[in-house]
């Protein structure tokens, strides 16, 4: 499946550094398609990739210790443009002949960057003193022949260094970042005006050209996919039931541990009614996990029983259908970069299933349509393909559904207490209008009872516990700051609508010390 192979094509070479995917999103960003590798690469694959312009991330290592991450000098004499960033910059200079040491004050956090050479192709129309990101504790002493400094700071002698002639860029702070101010127009410069990319990287083309990849590679094949609802699962289907029609069958087990009328939802779009033509099986088995689920209490039993439960039903049905030849799976990029496949960063997801396959059905291949994509383009593939924005910005939602969102034991009433409670939440975060910038947020069901009065009947009901979290990547997060006139609304909709609950909660702890998910 190599529909990227005609596009002209950045590579970022992976020494660890802890922004790595970002290096590639913002190059992505510039309408450039970038793909992510190892330091250890060899070079001839990496030549025979033609890349139209090569950067090197940040990394924990310094270059002066024997077991440090190294790359061929011979990588800057392909005649093709390089950017160091960081140890990537440390890098080219120590290989190149120049010098790094431990640097007498390290540097952390946003810096006045001054600007020596606002001539330089790299900071072209860039104001300077400029705020940059810094994360560094070695530097760059000596600059190697040919190299002019460009930048330095309070501190640092040489901020950034160029060979303009020779193609080569260095700089020590970090563009990727959204706190280097200009960072962004940095890495435009350099893709775009430095190694000449013509911004051909669009989604657009993205969605046609993998349909026409799969048809053709899949031909008349059975192909088999497990629908969850999520983003990429539903973009990866629509792409299939595009590519192969009905000889695509999609299975989605509905566990009854979904948000309100979220099974329909996907019913409304999949199944007959809907625009697309393939078959559609939905599984009702709320039954079938409310009893496997009676009486358990421990989070990580319940996770688990919902997890092995879930694989027995989507085999039952695989064997109703027969013959599989393709199984579809929604990984995406990031997935491929943490599983150790792309580029370096440890192997920090295990559980994914990149490379290695299911063995509770048979077939003959994966299929993964989205898996050099990352989050966000995969939502332009699906609004570009028509999918309903409900599916398409649909906030993470865990696996075991609300499952963990239950604390203490699952019973069908509690799925509906807090799927009632967690809609009246939504819509009154929509109103608000904080839905825009609220990156997760939802109810849930506290294991805690308590004595109330309504309507001068003592009640002894359950406390409903919302949450809401502000962040960009996930790991970590800040509470969302929603105004107190809406937390009483919702506190009022839900007290009156929602038969027993009788206290509401806003959880206030940020992550870390919490988590996200209250389980
Ligand atoms: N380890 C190197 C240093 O401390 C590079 C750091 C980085 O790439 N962020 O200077």
């Amino acid at each position: 499946m190599d529909h990227v192979q005609q596009h002209e094509k950045v590579i970022v070479i992976d020494f660890g550094g802890q922004y790595n995917q970002l290096v590639a999103r913002r190059v992505r960003e510039c309408s450039v398609y970038c793909e992510i590798y190892s330091y250890r690469t060899p070079l001839e694959q990496i030549r025979a990739m033609q890349p139209k312009g090569i950067i090197l991330t940040g990394g924990p290592n310094s270059v002066y210790t024997p077991d440090a991450a190294v790359c061929s000098p011979e990588l800057f004499s392909l005649g093709v443009p390089v950017l160091g960033l960081c140890y990537g910059a440390q890098l080219m200079q120590h290989v190149l002949g120049g010098q790094v040491e431990r640097a007498p004050e390290r540097e952390y956090g946003k810096t006045e960057v001054i600007l020596d050479e606002p001539k330089s192709a790299l900071f072209d129309g860039i104001a300077s003193p400029t705020t940059c990101w810094m994360s560094h504790n070695d530097y760059i002493s000596r600059i190697a022949d040919g190299f002019r400094v460009t930048a330095h700071t309070a501190n640092c002698p040489v901020a950034a260094a160029e060979d303009a002639a020779r193609g080569l860029y260095a700089i020590q702070f970090h563009p990727e970042v959204l706190h280097t101010e200009h960072g962004f127009e940095m890495i435009r410069h350099f893709v775009l005006d430095i190694c000449g990319c013509s911004g051909d990287w669009r989604m657009d083309d993205f969605a046609e050209r993998t349909i026409e990849e799969l048809r053709s590679r899949i031909g008349d094949g059975k192909v088999l996919c497990a629908l969850s609802g999520g983003v990429d699962s539903s973009v990866a289907a629509v792409l299939l039931a595009k590519a192969v029609g009905k000889n695509l069958t999609c299975v989605f087990v509905d566990h009854g541990l979904l948000r309100k009328n979220e099974g329909d939802m996907v019913e409304e779009v999949f199944g007959p009614n809907g625009p697309y033509d393939l078959q559609f099986v939905r599984v009702n088995a709320q039954e079938r996990f409310y009893k496997k689920l009676a009486g358990v209490t421990e989070p990580e039993r319940k996770r688990k029983i919902i997890g092995e439960e879930f694989i027995r039903v989507f085999e039952d049905e695989a064997k109703k259908i027969g013959r599989v030849d393709y199984l579809v799976q929604g990984t995406i990029y990031p997935d491929v970069v943490e599983s150790g496949l792309g580029g370096e960063s440890a192997t920090i997801k295990s559980h994914h299933n990149v490379g290695g396959l299911p063995d509770y059905v048979d077939f003959k291949e994966i299929v993964e349509p989205l898996r050099n994509l990352f989050k966000d383009e995969v939502r332009k593939v699906g609004r570009h393909l028509g999918i309903p924005e409900k599916l398409v910005s649909r906030q993470p939602f865990p696996g075991p559904g609300l499952g963990i969102r239950i604390i203490g034991e699952v019973t069908a009433e509690k799925v509906r207490i807090v799927q009632d409670a967690d809609a009246i939440f939504r819509e009154e975060m929509e109103k608000a209008g904080l839905d825009r910038t609220a990156s997760q947020y939802y109810a849930a069901l506290t294991n805690l009872r308590s004595v109330g009065v309504m309507g001068d009947e003592r009640t002894y009901d359950y406390a409903i516990a919302l949450r809401s979290v502000n962040t960009v990547d996930f790991m970590t997060a800040d509470v969302t700051e929603i105004p107190y006139t809406v937390l009483k609304t919702t506190m009022n909709r839900i007290i009156n609508e929602v038969e027993h609950v009788n206290r509401v909660f806003y959880d206030i702890t940020s992550k870390p010390p919490a988590t996200i998910e209250l389980e």
